[in-house]
């Protein structure tokens, strides 16, 4: 039942849910819904569990969903000044790093340097859970029956992984062009402990398209054979929380067995690095930024943004600056009402 309160006119048109004046209010285009609401999806979702008839039921759902809508928005607010605060203070440090490296470092005085940042996965290892072993097994055991399979819906997921196999071919030209590249690439992912394999779960990125993958290039492999490779290299031990495969010396599963994903990938600064050295022909010396956590936590509202360890890389190797990462800018975060 439409609300005709809501709404006077359309120049003036009030949301009924966060009294936005909203001069193009959507009228109800859902059965279900009941109220004219701006068009926000918060709004327009909340509509949906006010009742249609009127009543004390229909008034007490408005007021609950009311004050919903308005504490979803602040929350969502904080989140985003958060966001924004740490890309600040990000920002802040990068330029303080590279400040401090012109004015101490001859290969940085040019002001070419590539100031970077990266995670710093806490490397806590447990015993593999039998639980996690077992899920992990049946998602290789399914892989690879599916990919003993020609079907159409096997197909369309090979087909899908070809952008991975594209991606994963052009870093490997890239490296070809650059090796010292690949030498810094490598020293930049062993620094950061693999805080992007934290999202490899109990899957490994393992799909049907590397089963087919690998058992083409291992004629004499039957997809019981891929299931025991795959199985072999579990660790015993692995970082905890992270992939089945993410053992003390990195990934315990031999590239060959990877999946694309996981040979072609390279977080946002890698790449930026990569696309940069590729256009230049030649790798920048790198400064890297290391904060506590994983890869998929740098939004985190509450994530440590403070620096660990800032390290310089070049293909001959890994050091640090002479002052501790500590002295680096961290301003308090913004006052959140
Ligand atoms: S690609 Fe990035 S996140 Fe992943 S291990 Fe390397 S530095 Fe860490
Ligand atoms: S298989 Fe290896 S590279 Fe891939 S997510 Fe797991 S540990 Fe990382
Ligand atoms: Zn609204």
């Amino acid at each position: 039942m439409f609300d005709p309160q809501t709404v006077t006119t359309i120049a003036e048109a009030r949301c009924a849910l966060c009294g936005a004046l909203v001069a193009d209010a959507m009228p109800p285009s859902n059965p279900a819904e009941t109220l004219r609401t701006c068009r926000s999806a918060d709004c327009r979702s909340a509509a949906l569990l006010v009742p249609a008839s009127d009543g004390p039921h229909r008034e007490l759902a408005l007021r609950t969903q009311r004050l919903c809508v308005r504490r979803r928005r602040k929350q969502r607010q904080r989140a985003e000044r958060r966001i924004a605060w740490a890309r600040e203070v990000r920002a802040l440090q990068r330029a303080a790093v590279r400040r401090r490296l012109q004015s101490q470092d001859e290969a940085w005085r040019d002001g070419s340097g590539e100031v970077l940042d990266i995670p710093l996965l806490d490397d806590r290892f447990v015993p593999l859970p039998a639980a996690r072993r077992e899920a992990f097994l049946a998602h290789v055991r399914e892989v690879a029956a599916r990919a003993a399979r020609a079907s159409a819906d096997t197909a369309s997921e090979c087909a899908s992984a070809d952008k991975e196999a594209h991606r994963l071919a052009s870093t490997r030209q890239r490296f070809a062009r650059l090796p010292q590249l690949r030498a810094v690439s490598d020293a930049l992912c062993t620094l950061c402990r693999g805080g992007c394999c934290t999202s490899g779960e109990n899957r490994a990125y393992l799909t049907v398209a590397t089963a087919r993958r690998v058992l083409a290039t291992h004629a004499d492999w039957t997809p019981n054979g891929l299931i025991d490779a795959w199985a072999t290299y579990l660790p015993s031990r692995h970082v905890a929380g992270s992939c089945v495969y993410h053992a003390a010396a990195g990934c315990a599963l031999p590239r060959a067995l990877r999946s694309d994903t996981c040979n072609g990938f390279y977080c946002g600064s890698l790449l930026r690095l990569h696309e940069r050295a590729d256009g230049e022909g030649q790798v920048p010396p790198v400064a890297a930024l290391q904060r506590r956590g994983d890869l998929w936590e740098r939004f985190h509202q509450e994530r440590d943004l403070a620096v660990r360890r800032v390290a310089l890389v070049d293909d001959g190797g890994v050091t640090e600056p002479q002052w501790r990462p500590d002295t680096l800018p961290l301003p308090d975060p913004p006052a959140l009402d």
